[in-house]
């Protein structure tokens, strides 16, 4: 269950073990870490190496790399380390899965504008149409009043 870094090679042991139900109602075992981890290509990558540059220098321009720890980020609700990773991740390729986590980490004006830009990007990207209905807009009238 431990994980080990690709670049520094340190390994990580889970903080806990979750147990969820799998497809067939067999018990999955799925480890979480303290420590935000990201796995890009066939490699892992740990938080330090992500933010002392080791990661960047390895992977230029990755957009998984970034959206990878972006999503990390937000789960641990480090809102700050969030906003940064994400927004590198869209400068690098508009995705408007990026930017829809990008916006759940605002509130407000911010974040619904920020959720219709994304639904510009694509009108059917399933996570954005969700994050639309939870804050109450309908996805379909943006798109009728464009
Ligand atoms: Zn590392």
């Amino acid at each position: 269950m431990n994980e080990k870094c690709s670049l520094c090679i340190q390994i990580f042991k889970p903080s806990r073990i979750a147990t969820w139900l799998g497809p067939n109602g067999a018990a999955l075992e799925i480890p979480e870490f303290d420590i935000a981890l990201a796995d890009v290509d066939d490699a892992t990558i740990c938080e330090s190496c992500y933010h002392d540059g080791a990661a960047e220098m390895k992977y230029p321009d990755s957009f998984e790399l970034h959206y990878q720890f972006g999503l990390e980020f937000e789960k641990r609700e480090r809102i700050d380390e969030a906003r940064k990773a994400l927004e590198k991740a869209i400068a690098i390729k508009e995705s408007p899965e990026a930017l829809s986590t990008l916006a759940i980490t605002y509130d407000g004006r911010a974040k619904i504008e920020m959720l219709k830009r994304a639904l510009k990007i694509d009108s059917t990207c399933e996570l954005v149409r969700l994050n639309l209905l939870n804050n109450g807009i309908d996805p379909d009238e943006i798109l009728r009043d464009g």
